[in-house]
């Protein structure tokens, strides 16, 4: 009888244990299919107090649990890395004829300062696990780029894209580990799967309406194993019809909207 209570408290126990673990698989798998592969384009700034690459902007892209932010990447004349659209701020003045210290005295229509590029990585340094900061070079030496994110440990946290061409193959040629993928708007600009693959790319990250064009190419890229992603889509039945085309990532200013069906 002592044997028979000992099997059935055993089995009792291998029960109870089966739905735990049970319960916290379909838990995390809703958690990550809600918002895979869902890029927050310039953070998640289309939100109350917020700003495209601001800190709170990334700040809310990393409590929304997407894959990641993407960020643009420029530099002062003095060399500091600032994160920035446009190539000139509001007022007129070119980031890249401002020393740092003159920019310190603009503000984004939020209030926030313009941060620079060491202090996004400092945040980055307690963002969720696995959440990728995804770096666009628009006019800035892509070493000190690379430089600074391994000053702060972060290389298996980041991957570059650039429309510049000299500026991604300069980034494989520092390093051809590095995750570098190449934007194009365009099929007049726009590498073929075969060209990245042979030129050492990790991706494509091509407009939606040259993957609209060029449908075949997700397929052919993925035969190559190179990582597709697709910006700037920013209605949910569109983001539904890139997953259904196979992409990987998709690049959205409502990254707290789409919900993966
Ligand atoms: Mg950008």
């Amino acid at each position: 009888m002592a044997e028979q209570a000992v099997i059935l408290s055993f089995y009792r126990i291998m029960k109870q244990l089966f739905l735990v673990v049970f319960s916290c698989f379909l838990l995390l798998s809703c958690q990550t299919s809600k918002h895979s592969g869902i890029i927050a384009h310039r953070g998640y700034w289309n939100t109350e107090g917020s700003h495209e690459n601001s800190l709170s902007s990334l700040k809310n892209a990393m409590a929304l649990g997407v894959y990641g932010s993407e960020c643009d990447v420029r530099q002062t004349k003095d060399g500091v890395l600032v994160l920035f659209h446009n190539s000139r701020l509001d007022d007129g003045r070119a980031v890249a004829e401002l020393n740092f210290e003159q920019l310190t005295d603009y503000r984004l229509p939020n209030g926030e300062a313009v941060p620079t590029f060491d202090e996004i990585l400092r945040l980055m340094q307690s963002a969720p696990k696995g959440f990728k900061l995804i770096i666009e070079v628009k006019e800035a030496d892509v070493r000190k780029i690379v430089e600074a994110v391994e000053r702060f440990g972060l290389q298996k946290s980041v991957e570059y894209i650039a429309f510049g061409r000299n500026h991604c193959l300069d980034l494989i040629a520092l390093d051809k580990d590095l995750k570098v993928s190449y934007l194009a708007a365009n099929e007049k600009n726009a590498w073929s799967p075969k060209e990245l693959k042979d030129k050492g790319f990790y991706g494509l990250d091509y407009s939606a309406s040259l993957l609209r064009a060029r449908p075949e190419w997700v397929k052919e890229a993925h035969k190559l194993g190179l990582d597709v992603n697709v910006w700037t889509v920013n209605k949910s039945e569109d983001i539904e019809f890139f997953y259904k085309l196979g992409v990987d990532k998709v690049t959205t200013d409502i990254p707290a909207v789409y919900k993966r069906k």
